[in-house]
């Protein structure tokens, strides 16, 4: 089935369809000439589309992603929302591709090609956003900790994942805590699905993120 008509399935208006479903293509050209994504057939686009746009309705400006790799989720949400994007992607040729997306899709944003170990120790970056997603990065105690130093008081880091077991649960608990944060809720968002939300009570401690250790040793795990 083409792009355009799944996505129009989702129940997507002309306008989101149309980007979308260009935005889909691009990634599946820039996927003919490296790896940029496991998506490789519309069908598989369309459903990493429908999983971003899970974010929408938790989602303010400022809006930073982590990890972003083709785009997933925040290019479709820049698409539906208008919002301008933070994109902080650590490999070079991805984030080369992602200031192209920007262009072609004539989305407002900014991509800093580099890893969000350093990134969150960034003076103008630090505890500057009201929301943040990073999406199929790592686990969810590290990617509170790639997140949680960007996200400003009182805002959300907002996490995608799979199920989540008791053990990566009060792992997760336990790092947000230490980052200055609480789980506020955990909802379900379809096919086995959910989204975790993070919110921001206390100035994250300026040890975090580690810089060598976020990802390789997740707190609390
Ligand atoms: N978020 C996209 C998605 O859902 O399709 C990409 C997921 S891909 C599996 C993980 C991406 O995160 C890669 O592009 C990788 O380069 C990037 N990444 C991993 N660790 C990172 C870090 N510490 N800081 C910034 N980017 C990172």
């Amino acid at each position: 089935m083409a792009l355009e008509e799944l996505l129009a399935a989702q129940g997507l208006g002309p306008r989101d369809v149309a980007a979308l479903a260009l935005y889909g293509r691009l990634v599946l050209e820039a996927n003919r000439h490296f790896n940029v994504t496991g998506a490789r057939t519309p069908e598989e686009i369309a459903r990493h589309i429908a999983d971003s746009l899970s974010v929408v309705p938790y989602v303010k400006e400022p809006y930073v992603d982590v990890g972003s790799g083709a785009g997933f989720p925040a290019i479709p949400v820049g698409i539906v929302t208008g919002m301008p994007l933070m994109l902080i992607e650590a490999t070079q040729k991805k984030a080369r591709l992602l200031e192209l997306l920007l262009e072609r899709l004539e989305l407002q944003g900014v991509v800093i090609a580099e890893r969000a170990e350093s990134a969150g120790h960034r003076p103008e970056l630090r505890e500057h956003f009201a929301t943040g997603t990073c999406r199929a990065v790592a686990s969810a105690p590290a990617v509170a900790e790639l997140l949680l130093p960007l996200i400003g008081l009182g805002g959300a880091a907002v996490l995608q994942r799979g199920s989540i077991d008791q053990r990566e649960r009060s792992a997760l608990e336990d790092a947000s805590l230490m980052l200055g944060a609480s789980v506020e809720c955990e909802d379900e968002v379809g096919g086995n699905r959910r989204i975790v939300l993070l919110r921001k009570q206390r100035a994250t401690p300026t040890r975090f993120p580690r810089r060598t250790w976020a990802q390789k040793r997740p707190l609390c795990e």
